[in-house]
């Protein structure tokens, strides 16, 4: 059973209203269990005299659960604080908890998974055989509603895995060119492959990364579409630069830099385009490694992003760092983005990066990008990517 499922729930907020109040009890809730722990999913009545909080986990062991389970302790506990199986558990002082009654929230195949637990601060001498019945059937009704959610979203999450699957077993990537340019002569150095996916119907070729990475099939769809550029690399003139996308999860996949490897004859750059934090830096040094000694350039994408790109600079120490589009945006106008720039310059001076401003739309930028000694530049100013079948012809 999906672990969450029940976090915020409406319908499972209700079912334990439902209880808390046919008992009269203080607070009501579901946990899920893990790995040892149980996760209180979802919670309600008064929670902070009580110290609960929905979201918290507390351990298995010395809990009610595990002992109503297996039959050490009955479903309901009238008066926790006075009874020998309950009154020097921990979670009695930790919860302040008087009397309790519980029942076992179960999977599809009958196995607890959960519970619902009622309790008070105070005794519970009104609690019978009865009360324990309709926490049954509630935790039972708790069971089919969390047993339904979890199918429906692993139909979900199936469906969308085949739809992104449809883009791989059909091959439907284009591998579309934009130039990158020497800014003062507008002479073009070399390309930039970006993707597109011509019936993807979601925002951009960058929303079809991150939905096959959602689903677990992003380096399958990374390494189709870095397949189709080096394809065209093959078509290119041979002192132009292609570089290729590529994130740190799939440039640490073996096939992936065996298939850069097959085409280290052409001149090739890897654009390593990761937003957030790498996990693995030896892995991807190890790669990028392996790809500068046959000669493929590595390059870190969307530098000025964020605080991830510079420190993939500082470790990765590529050969190419891309100014980010935010960075070039109206650069002419605004000291805080200069200053930037400048420093960009000089730190690419001093380990020796050459630096490439992406996302130039105006003359306006190109100049003050010149101005401060940025020499290549990639931008609608320059061209915007289209086809390599196109382009090639
Ligand atoms: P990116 O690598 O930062 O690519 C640059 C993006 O800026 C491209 O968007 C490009 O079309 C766009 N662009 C170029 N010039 C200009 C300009 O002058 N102004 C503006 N506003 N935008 C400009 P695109 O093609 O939509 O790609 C988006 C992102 O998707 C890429 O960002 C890259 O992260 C990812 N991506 C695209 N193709 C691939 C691929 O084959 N493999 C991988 N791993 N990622 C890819
Ligand atoms: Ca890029
Ligand atoms: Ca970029």
């Amino acid at each position: 059973m999906e672990e969450g499922t029940g976090l915020g729930d409406d319908w499972v907020h209700w079912l334990l209203d439902a209880a808390r109040a046919r008992l009269g009890m203080d607070v009501a809730w579901v946990s899920l269990f893990t790995e040892g722990d149980q996760r209180i999913t979802s919670a309600v009545g008064d929670l902070a005299s009580m110290n609960v909080v929905e979201g918290m986990s507390a351990p298995l062991e010395g809990s009610y659960c595990v002992r109503v389970l297996s039959g050490q302790l009955p479903p309901v506990v009238t008066g926790a604080t006075r009874d020998p199986r309950t009154r020097d558990l921990e979670v009695t002082a930790d919860l302040n908890i008087g009397s309790y009654v519980g029942a076992p929230v179960r999977d599809a195949d009958h196995r607890p998974v959960g519970m619902l637990c009622c309790v008070s601060r105070g005794p519970g001498t009104h609690l019978d055989a009865e009360s324990a019945r309709t926490v049954e059937l509630l935790a039972d009704l708790i069971s089919d509603h969390l047993r339904s959610g979890s199918a429906a979203a692993a139909r979900d999450l199936a469906a969308r895995r085949e739809r992104v699957r449809s883009f791989l077993v059909r091959g439907a990537v284009v591998t579309h060119l934009q130039p990158v340019v020497e800014m003062a002569t507008g002479a073009v150095v070399g390309h930039e492959a970006l993707s597109r996916f011509p019936d993807w119907k979601g925002p951009g070729p960058a929303g079809l990364f991150s939905e096959a990475a959602a689903v677990g099939l992003g380096v399958e769809l990374e390494e189709l579409a870095a397949r189709a550029a080096l394809e065209v690399a093959r078509t290119l003139p041979a002192d132009l630069t292609l570089a290729v996308n590529l994130s740190p999860e799939a440039l640490t996949c073996d096939s992936v830099v065996q298939l850069l490897l097959e085409h280290c004859d052409c001149d090739l750059a890897v654009e390593i385009t990761e937003h957030s934090r790498i996990d693995d830096y030896a892995a991807v040094l190890s790669a990028t490694g392996r790809l500068r000694g046959s000669g493929i350039g590595v390059s870190v994408d969307d530098a000025g992003a964020g605080y991830a790109s510079l420190r993939h600079i500082l470790r990765l120490r590529p050969d190419v760092i891309k100014l980010d589009t935010g960075l070039v945006m109206g650069l002419h106008d605004d000291p805080a983005r200069q200053a930037m720039t400048s420093a960009m310059v000089a730190f690419a001076g001093e380990t020796g990066a050459r630096l490439v401003a992406e996302g130039v739309e105006e003359e306006a930028e190109r100049d003050a990008l010149l101005a401060r000694g940025v020499r290549y530049g990639q931008g609608y100013l320059f061209g915007r990517p289209r086809p390599a079948y196109d382009l090639v012809a």
